[in-house]
């Protein structure tokens, strides 16, 4: 490229404006003190060498489209006199209608989502640092860029330009204009004040030797000085690197290309680089994230990990690994695929799932590991994707007990500090037979639910789970270490089975009285509980309601009427405390000859039942009576 021809031929072009979100993303951007400039260079040379990569897939089927030009490569171009940057790549190109929609709208899922946390976030800065922004990073340094661009194949060039505020053009190159090119793209820019650093070649070769080291495309400096354009410099080797020794691999370059892989610009939690030989040779460099990934819960639950045939990139939408491990980055490089798989074939290709169970293997026993010998770090794993991996728990079920190993609770008896089943069964008491665990949405009110009292008073530990994917898994698993889980909001436990409670009360004198009154409160109730009971799971709280002994856990019951949309609210078992003063109080009155007043004994029984609603996170079941049954109860009160 020479110095001239400044303004190329866009005077005439259809004028398009950004999307909405689009233009605020990039003045957000451009105007935000972002510390790492540095990065729009890593995505002009990575989008470029992808450029590259996707071309020479898709010349395995179509070789024309390599139109003789067969040396792919990425040149970035400096003049420092004149303030440009170049970033130029002979690779897949864009046409008319890819440039309006790769550079100017935000269909990516990636800036999607990036402004939507954006908008619940506003603050800007952090997630700037959390997401890779791609090409729209270029404004960082530049107020004006160019793009030309032929697509493979085609023969007309475009030209897409904006100065990043609110609208960009996109208009015909003519084959005289010296930015016209027989095929893939370049982009210009006009660095502006903010970018003057980089118009430094010594320091621009820093930054592409961190940056392009690691890229299986050769990459090229050249400087234009006085006019004339130097030899082109190469930098790093072009050699995966992936393919390279460990040993001769820096942090930093491990860093950069989960960078680019991952689009994240933190650290990653850990890093898995080996070489699979014997049936299969296949090399695989692969990251857990330290935080969760935007798409992490996209209900389409894709594996991202890139596939390449000896060197060659295929696809990052083969599924490679299991669901449960979508949050893994990285790429698989196969010497064994052929060249020329199609695609769509990819997912019953066995070798290719052969290779996916060897990874899934090698990652969770990476996660083991981190697991036994440093648990701030698996702590950090575990808070982002503990979700994630607890859905191979149904899943996988080859590889239940291995993922109950690294599985983590919080329980009612440790509510900061993780536990782990084997924690967990080490402290289970002499006589307890059974895995409690209760299910709910809300952690916070789960650890303060009235079924959990009389576990507590027991010592007896229980699992609180609220992910939604637990209620998945608890109720198809077997159990852990020969003990079945139980829900401790299913009827008939008799917790003094396991330990007894010293009843500081006279309960048992009032016996008859207590069947006499839960008898009267489920002629009250009707259909609407199954029957009324007797606890031994309440201490503090007067009512509660589980699930009768073989029903349906309540909690899974809820969470598949959400999904469904229909109203399953089979009826539960009302539990009393019989040791509540309340309770002593009523069971004395329908003791004596005159008995509960008739409207005493509805009200109460109401009451109670929906106080035990109101627990559960649930409407009492009637609103409007319930309140006139509290008020009218209160005022009793005060009148006495
Ligand atoms: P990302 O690379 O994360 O998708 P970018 O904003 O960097 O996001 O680029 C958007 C899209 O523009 C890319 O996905 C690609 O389709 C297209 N693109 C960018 N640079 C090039 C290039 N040099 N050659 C061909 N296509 C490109």
């Amino acid at each position: 490229m020479s110095k001239a021809n400044e303004t190329a031929t866009t005077n005439d072009g259809d004028n398009h404006a950004f999307q909405a979100d689009t233009a605020k993303l990039l003045h957000l951007l451009i105007h935000s003190v972002y510390s790492d400039k540095d990065i729009f260079l890593r995505e002009l040379v990575s989008n470029a060498a992808d450029a590259c990569d996707k071309l020479r897939y898709q010349a395995i089927a179509k070789p024309d489209l390599l139109a003789g030009d067969t040396d792919l490569k990425v040149i970035v171009t400096l003049d420092k006199e004149n303030k440009r940057i170049s970033v130029a790549d002979n690779g897949i190109g864009m046409g008319k209608a890819e440039l309006v929609a790769n550079l100017g709208t935000i269909a990516r899922s990636g800036t999607r989502a990036f402004v939507d946390k954006l908008k619940e976030a506003n603050d800007g800065n952090n997630l700037i640092g959390q997401f890779g922004v791609g090409f729209y990073s270029a404004f960082m340094v530049a107020d004006q860029i160019e793009v030309f661009s032929v697509a493979a194949g085609s023969k007309s060039a475009w030209c897409w330009q904006s100065d990043g505020e609110q609208s960009f053009t996109v208009s015909p190159v003519k084959k005289s204009d010296a930015h016209w090119r027989a095929r893939g793209t370049e982009i210009n820019l006009h660095i502006s004040q903010d970018g003057a650093d980089y118009l430094d070649v010594n320091r621009m070769r820093a930054i592409m030797e961190t940056y392009s080291s690691h890229i299986a495309v050769p990459v090229f400096l050249v400087e234009i000085k006085d006019g004339e354009t130097g030899e082109p410099m190469q930098v790093g080797d072009a050699t995966a690197i992936w393919m390279r020794p460990k040993k001769d691999i820096k942090d930093t370059e491990y860093k950069d290309f989960y960078g680019q892989v991952s689009g994240q610009y933190e650290d990653p939690l850990a890093t898995i680089h080996y070489r699979a030989e014997g049936r299969q040779e296949y090399s695989v460099l692969a990251f857990l994230p330290a935080s969760q990934p935007f798409d992490l819960f996209d209900p389409a639950r894709k594996s991202r990990l890139k596939l390449y045939v000896r060197r060659v990139f295929i696809t990052d939408e083969a599924d490679i690994l299991p669901s449960y491990l979508r949050f893994v980055r990285g790429i698989i490089d196969s010497e064994d695929l052929p060249l020329n798989i199609n695609r769509e074939m990819l997912q019953q290709n066995p070798l290719l799932a052969a290779i996916g169970t060897g990874v899934a293997k090698r990652v969770l026993k990476e996660i083991g590991d981190i697991a036994k010998n440093d648990s701030e770090k698996f702590e950090t794993f575990w808070d982002a994707f503990g979700p994630v991996l607890k859905e191979g728990l149904y899943e996988d079920l080859a590889k239940r007990d291995e993922l109950f190993e690294l599985t983590r609770f919080k329980t009612s008896s440790s509510k900061d500090k993780w536990r782990s089943l084997k924690d967990y069964v080490a402290d289970m008491k002499d006589k307890q037979a059974a895995i409690y665990y209760m299910t709910g949405t809300d952690a916070a009110r789960l650890e303060n639910s009235p079924q959990l009292e009389g576990y507590r008073a027991r010592g007896i530990e229980v699992l609180l789970l609220s992910d939604p994917v637990d209620s998945f898994w608890v109720v198809t698993a077997l159990g852990f270490d020969g003990k079945p889980f139980k829900s401790v909001t299913q009827g008939g436990e008799d917790l003094d089975e396991i330990e007894a409670v010293e009843d500081k009360t006279d309960a048992d004198k009032s016996a008859p009285e207590l069947a006499k009154l839960l008898t009267r409160f489920k002629e009250i109730l009707g259909d609407v509980v199954v029957a009324v009971n007797k606890s031994t799971r309440l201490t503090d709280s007067v009512s509660c309601l589980v699930a009768p002994a073989e029903g349906p856990d309540r909690s899974l019951e809820k969470i598949l009427a959400r999904q469904s949309g229909e109203d399953v609210d089979s009826a539960p078992v009302l539990e009393i405390n019989p040791t509540h003063p309340l309770i002593l109080e009523l069971a004395e009155k329908i003791g004596q000859a005159d008995g509960i007043a008739p409207e005493l004994a509805e009200d109460m029984a109401w009451l109670l039942f929906d106080q035990a609603r109101i627990a559960d996170g649930e409407a009492p079941h009637d609103p409007a009576a319930f309140s006139q049954r509290f008020s009218r109860r209160i005022a009793e009160n005060l009148k006495s």
